[in-house]
């Protein structure tokens, strides 16, 4: 028997399964094998065993494989979950924080807001004309809007420096007016008790109090020390007729703005047109008040008047407490005429000539 016969090849081919002896025992337990046929016989049964043993370790490799892919996933799958844990927590945190601030900002605006209701007694609510004022540490706000004028002034130590939401607009406002080719520039911005003081100070020693209080805030009654208002560009009269102050005219109430001094409303304000002095009030207040045509004082129901003024001097007391005259102490008069800019130039030279006082600023720079 050759057992390099092709016929036993298939034995490597078939399946394990398939794989039998050649010889039942069973029905051939009479036959006696010869030695070549017991030798073929052990042959084929090692093959067996072989390849029952190969396929065994096919089988371990191949589950192996296959646990070792499914801990690769796992392993996967728990790192992603981790980090997206890990993430959000960290989401979480930066949200808490910001809550934390954005809480902490109002919590402040509910300390004044009882601080107000501390300190307000009958202003507190709505009078009859529907304005609810409060006094709030020596400020007064009307509807939530903080009044400086002639009535209503600020505490000498109110010192906030410019309002950071007004000096916001304003840049947003400058930056569009530079879009359409104007330049628009901070004369004056934040000023403090002590520079208004000096400024009035000034007027009132070179024209009187009289005169001063035409040209010029007394300390404590400046929108400027509530830094949320700025004196564009030029403070002159002729201001009025350039492309700049038709621009802040027309453009200023869409960055929150007023122009706080209107032509025709004087009276009311108590100074004379400034279309240079605009007032921060923030988008909607400053809408709604363009839109009604009406000045800050009548659109929050209150006088601009040093006579109204719970702790206002008359002109004499003024000048008592400066130390200067309520008129001219030079005798000069004044035509100050809103439209008048002329004569009054003139009068401004008379003043520093006779004077022994140095002019740095112009006279129209002190509301
Ligand atoms: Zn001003």
């Amino acid at each position: 028997m050759d057992y390099n016969d092709n016929r036993y090849d298939r034995y490597d081919e078939s399946p394990v399964n398939e794989l039998t002896p050649l010889i039942d025992y069973e029905d051939l337990s009479h036959y006696e094998l010869t030695p070549e046929e017991k030798a073929y016989e052990e042959m084929i049964r090692r093959r067996i065993r072989e390849r029952r043993r190969a396929a065994e370790r096919r089988r371990i490799k191949r589950n192996r494989t296959v646990a070792l892919v499914i801990l690769l996933v796992i392993v996967l799958v728990v790192c992603r979950s981790c980090y997206a844990s890990h993430r959000k927590k960290r989401d979480e945190k930066k949200a808490d924080t910001k809550i934390t601030t954005a809480e902490k900002k109002p919590a402040k605006q509910e300390n004044a807001e009882s601080k107000a209701e501390a300190e307000v007694s009958d202003d507190g609510a709505e009078d009859e004309s529907g304005h609810k004022m409060q006094q709030v540490d020596g400020l007064t706000f009307v509807d939530g809007i903080l009044i400086v004028n002639k009535t209503y002034s600020l505490p000498e130590d109110y010192a906030p420096g410019i309002n950071t939401a007004a000096q916001a607009a304003f840049d947003e406002m400058t930056a569009a007016a530079f879009n359409d080719g104007l330049y628009l520039y901070v004369n004056s911005g934040y000023r403090s008790y002590d520079e208004q003081y000096s400024l009035y100070y000034d007027y009132a020693a070179e024209r009187g109090v009289a005169e001063a209080d035409k040209v010029s805030s007394r300390p404590g009654h400046s929108e400027h020390q509530a830094g949320l208002c700025f004196d564009v560009n030029s403070t002159e009269e002729s201001f009025a007729n350039t492309n700049e102050a038709k621009w802040i005219a027309a453009h200023c109430v869409e960055y929150g703005f007023i122009v706080r001094f209107p032509k025709g409303k004087e009276a009311i304000t108590g100074y004379e047109y400034e279309p240079w002095h605009i007032r921060f009030v923030g988008k909607e207040i400053a809408k709604d008040i363009t839109e009604k045509g009406l000045c800050l004082e009548e659109y929050l129901g209150v006088t601009s008047d040093y006579a109204d003024c719970k702790d206002g001097l008359s002109q004499e007391r003024m000048a008592q407490e400066l130390g200067v005259t309520v008129e001219d102490p030079y005798g000069n008069t004044y035509d100050d005429t809103a439209d008048n800019s002329d004569d009054w130039d003139d009068s401004y030279d008379e003043g520093y000539e006779q004077s022994d006082y140095g002019w740095n600023e112009g006279w129209d720079n002190g509301y």
